[in-house]
């Protein structure tokens, strides 16, 4: 048997690699890196969990062999696939798998000890162990849950399996809707007390599982009804929070099994996690409380019936001859039609020219946090032009020409208006500029399906069409002046 000295140093080593990724992730220069280094330390501790339980005879070869080919067929299958648009429910995903996986583990020590009857009498030791496997199941199960409800209102809805197609090649579809009538928070705080009282229960009597298997089912039936009345610009915050507790659950599950890497990766995703939630509530002007205890209803797409004569190309060029500044607002629909190097292309070509270009970034635009530095950063524009919100705001009076492409909440006036999905949301004050150019298909919504009264105004140039096509021909019409 190895000494578990070797085991600790393993884990020490994974820790130093977790807290070296961590620190590079502040600044989007040396964030790949820290990526990389998280994700060598995850390898490490993987590795050296499974040799320090095949060393001590707790599973076989076949197992670990076995779990390893699933994991990592399963893990590069889904990095190869996903598109970019599609991260943020891959993310989703993960961070439910993450709940899972701790429940289940915080699951099979309960009932192992109970199978072996390795039940510590009553005192401290049953009450500590006993209350973490407890937290562990009920963030767990509760972030499993909720984190596929989150996944499911992010992808707009699930196909479901084997239903016939139809003319279109589509399965059946269903989605959720933003749904959460005031009653509905007395069931989840109902909830929330009927799950520690089981935790309480479990600990008074141990041997009974009926208390264990209740508290699997009030958390899973907790995570659903907690993000169902979630949509709109709130959807950011409740996928950070997830992500959050989805290491808190870890955390609890490694005080359950004595892995003190586990307790140091999830508390650091925790703490991670609950301060980008923070994070997340100021830029949505939101506090926690509201986005997890009120509803805005609502939240599906209305249907504009205002009609606006579309620009063309060759115009938006004429205009943006000769301006000095120009702002570029990117948004979810440049993801989609993956125009970053199109964008930078646009901006290069006015730089030629002298123009003054800068980037105007949204906390939330785009679907998972950092979204557009990351694509941006792809096409090589450099970090000092990505400008913050605010500090953007205080420009954009002055500036000749905003143009925005593929965003449409993160722009939305009508946020100032406190009312709605997006009452309250600070926005990109793109209305300011002198010349506002938007680059879209239609005159459709947002992901919080809230019509925008921008589109409509005099100074407002549409260039309706997919964004990398219309950024193309704007870019040729340019050097053809
Ligand atoms: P929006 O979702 O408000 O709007 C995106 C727009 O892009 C749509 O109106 C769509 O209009 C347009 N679009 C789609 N495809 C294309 C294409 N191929 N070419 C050109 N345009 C296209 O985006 P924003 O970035 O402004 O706002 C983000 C929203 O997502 C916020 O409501 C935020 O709360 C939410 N959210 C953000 C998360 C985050 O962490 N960042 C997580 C979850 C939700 P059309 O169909 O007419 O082309």
């Amino acid at each position: 048997m190895v000494d578990a000295v070797v085991w600790d140093i393993g884990y020490l080593v994974s820790a130093a690699l977790f807290i070296m990724g961590i620190k590079k992730l502040s600044s989007p220069r040396t964030a790949p890196d820290g990526n990389r280094l998280g994700a060598y330390g995850m390898f490490l501790a993987v590795l050296v969990t499974l040799a320090k339980m095949y060393s001590e005879g707790f599973i076989g070869l076949e197992l670990i062999v076995g779990g390893l080919a699933i994991g990592t067929v399963v893990g590069v299958w889904l990095a190869i696939r996903v598109e970019m648009t599609g991260m943020p429910e891959l993310v989703a995903m993960f961070n439910g798998f993450g709940g899972a996986a701790s429940a289940l583990v915080g699951l099979s020590e309960v009932l192992g000890r109970l199978q072996t009857g390795n039940v510590p009498p009553p005192g401290v030791e049953l009450y500590a162990i006993w209350v973490a496997i407890g937290l562990s199941g009920l963030v767990g199960w509760l972030t499993l849950t909720g984190s596929m409800m989150a996944m499911g209102k992010l992808m707009g809805g699930f196909y479901i399996p084997l239903t016939k197609k139809d003319d279109r090649g589509r399965r059946k579809w269903v989605s959720f809707p933003t749904w959460g009538p005031p009653w509905l928070n007395i069931v989840k705080v109902g909830l929330l007390i009927a799950s520690v009282v089981l935790i309480v229960l479990t600990i008074q009597e141990p041997n009974n599982t009926d208390y264990i298997y209740g508290l699997v089912g009030a958390s899973c039936l907790l995570g659903i009804l907690f993000v169902l009345p979630i949509g709109g610009a709130d959807m950011p915050v409740v996928v950070s929070l997830l992500n959050s507790l989805s290491g808190i659950a870890a955390a609890f599950t490694g005080f359950v099994i004595g892995n003190n890497v586990l307790i140091i990766a999830g508390s650091m995703v925790g703490a991670a996690g609950l301060i980008l939630t923070f994070i997340m509530c100021k830029a949505m002007n939101r506090t926690l409380p509201a986005v997890l205890f009120k509803s805005f209803g609502g939240g599906g797409r209305e249907t504009v019936t205002r009609t606006k004569v579309g620009s063309d190309p060759e115009e938006v060029a004429m205009v943006c001859d000769g301006i000095a500044t120009c702002v570029i607002i990117p948004g979810y629909g440049m993801a989609v039609s993956q125009a970053q190097h199109t964008v930078k292309e646009f901006a290069d070509l006015l730089e030629a020219q002298g123009v003054d270009v800068k980037y105007g970034i949204h906390p939330v635009a785009g679907r998972m946090p950092g979204h557009m530095n990351v694509l941006l950063a792809e096409a090589n524009v450099p970090y000092e032009q990505l400008i913050e919100m605010d500090d953007i705001n205080s420009e954009l009076p002055e500036c000749d020409v905003a143009l925005v492409i593929g965003a449409n909440d993160t722009i939305n006036p009508v946020a100032r208006s406190g009312e709605g999905p997006l009452g309250g949301m600070p926005i990109i004050d793109a209305d300011k500029a002198r010349v506002v150019v938007i680059i879209k298909r239609s005159l459709n919504v947002g992901y919080a399906g809230v019509d925008n009264d921008l589109f409509f105004e005099d100074k407002t140039m549409m260039l309706f069409g997919d964004g990398k096509k219309m950024m193309n021909e704007l870019n040729s019409a340019i050097k053809d002046l």
